[in-house]
């Protein structure tokens, strides 16, 4: 039959949860589906097949007009605090067709983003446009491609329909693949409008499905607090090291799972600056770069609050419980951070006025308006050129700073800057690289120079010199730049 001839291998575990958690609901079939780009390489390690997937039937599964065996489609409900207001959400455009179980026995959902309707729609149309579908999958495949957890993506396709927005769209559609997507949203729904013992349901799903090594816990549900703040603090942390900016860090965008989701306005810091916001509808700058960690703690006390009563009987001692677990995430963050930092200066031990030379570099770097990635990458390959910053005096003393604590440490300079090639990537997705791949992709239907950069955003850590031209910065008339909530 077609799902084996395809690979799909689907089950739907959510889809036996409580009736409340979700709402069935099938994709909304398209006219004439079209494969724009496909995941050779994810779609091989689900133990999916390559040829099958790409001819007739492949694509309608990823149009939602064919429903592979064993996929019980639905929609998840949640809620969620958006820029800190508490409200109902929902997929509004999305529907979860099922959990692919992959040739070694992993577990992962398959999302249709953008297959119409659904009873969480509100006044939306439940469709996607093909450049927004396109820029998750370039910056989402790049970030994977960081070592930083996420969900991927496996194929977009285009509808054949199109889409009002402010103008006529391209309507497509995302295949999204996730650990699941359980979200902190997730957990704020059932605490407000569930039983206690939905809650619970929804806590046990989560252990089995994500924290299996917590089941014999004595208090399973205060480790999985410990845990998801855990997984939150590191995220957070190779955020900031990358200088991604995710731009919309509502409660409703965070999973429990501990991959980042949702890739709207998010973009890459050019220029160092804490204060940077790339999302036009981030007015207030609540979810600037600098502000990242801090979100991060807020929405996983929203969170806490939602376990509280499986936490302990007594509220003052479950609150108790919830803000030691709270405590620690500024400990893991700022552990992982201090490492990564040392790591990207190739620093192997650990000295008191580390966090003094990391400062000083940070500061200079917003004084002189470096690039942040090209900053770390030319002082990793030795290249100390083409930034205002380095012919400062300033920076010189800086360095011959690092240079002493470099000779300080046992390692030899060769280890070094093998930990730092490691640490430092020497591309991201430069915004108007992305907006070129999508300009190119949505109106001339050129899918090429978008398969050369998600090539070169494949080997974030090559140092080789292909890479050399995805390092050079915009034309100064492309920024500043901004980003929109995705359409
Ligand atoms: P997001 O900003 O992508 O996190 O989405 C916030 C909420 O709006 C979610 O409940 C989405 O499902 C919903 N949503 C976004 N776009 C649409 C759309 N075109 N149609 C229906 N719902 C949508
Ligand atoms: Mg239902
Ligand atoms: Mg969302």
């Amino acid at each position: 039959n077609e799902t084996n001839e395809t690979g799909w291998n689907l089950v739907n575990s959510y889809a036996h949860l409580p009736e409340t958690f979700f709402a069935n609901q099938k994709p909304t079939p398209v006219q004439s589906p079209k494969l724009c780009v496909f995941n050779k390489s994810l779609a091989t390690s689900l133990g999916l097949n390559l040829q099958n997937l790409q001819n007739h039937d492949g694509v309608a599964m990823f149009a939602g007009n064919l429903i592979p065996e064993g996929a019980e489609p639905l929609a998840q409900a949640y809620a969620g605090h958006q820029f800190g207001h508490f409200t109902m959400l929902g997929d509004g455009r999305a529907v979860l067709i099922g959990e692919q179980i992959t040739p070694s026995g992993e577990r992962f959902d398959i999302q249709l983003k953008g297959a119409g309707r659904t009873p969480y729609s509100r006044g939306g149309d439940g469709r996607a446009t093909l450049g927004p579908m396109l820029r998750e999958y370039i910056i989402s495949e790049a970030m994977h491609a960081l070592g930083i957890p996420t969900t991927r993506s496996l194929a977009v396709v285009t509808t054949g329909e199109p889409v009002l927005r402010e103008t006529e769209l391209p309507g497509a559609i995302l295949t999204r693949v996730a650990a699941s997507h359980l979200r902190v949203g997730t957990f704020e729904y059932v605490a407000n409008w569930g039983t206690e013992e939905e809650l619970q349901t929804l806590a046990d799903y989560t252990i089995n499905r994500h924290f299996s090594d917590l089941e014999a816990e004595e208090n399973k549900y205060l480790s999985l607090l410990h845990e998801v703040i855990k997984r939150q603090a590191e995220l957070l942390t190779k955020w900031q090291l990358v200088g991604f900016i995710h731009g919309v860090m509502n409660t409703d965008n965070m999973t429990i799972s501990g991959e980042t989701i949702d890739y709207g306005p998010c973009a890459f810091m050019d220029e160092y600056d804490p204060e940077t916001v790339f999302s036009s509808i981030d007015r207030g700058g609540r979810y600037a770069y600098g502000n990242q960690p801090g979100i991060g703690q807020w929405n996983l006390a929203r969170f806490a609050e939602t376990l509280l009563p499986l936490l302990h009987d007594d509220q003052e001692q479950a609150i108790k419980m919830a803000q030691d677990a709270l405590s620690k995430y500024a400990e893991v963050y700022h552990r992982n951070w201090i490492t990564g930092m040392r790591a990207k200066l190739g620093i192997f031990n650990k000295e008191e006025q580390d966090e003094t030379l990391i400062a000083d570099l940070l500061g200079l770097m917003k004084k002189y308006r470096s690039d942040y990635t090209n900053t770390f990458r030319s002082i990793t390959l030795d290249r100390l050129e083409g930034d205002d910053l380095f012919g400062t005096d300033e920076f010189k003393q800086w360095h011959m700073k690092w240079q002493e604590r470099l000779d300080r440490q046992e390692e030899m300079k060769t280890s070094s800057e093998q930990l730092m090639r490691k640490s430092n990537p020497a591309v991201i997705p430069r915004n108007h690289r992305v907006e070129e791949a999508l300009e190119a992709a949505v109106e001339q239907e050129d899918y090429s120079v978008m398969e050369r950069l998600l090539d070169v955003l494949s080997k974030p850590y090559a140092y080789s010199s292909e890479q050399e031209e995805y390092c050079e910065l915009p034309d100064p008339s492309n920024v500043p730049y901004q980003t929109y909530c995705g359409t």
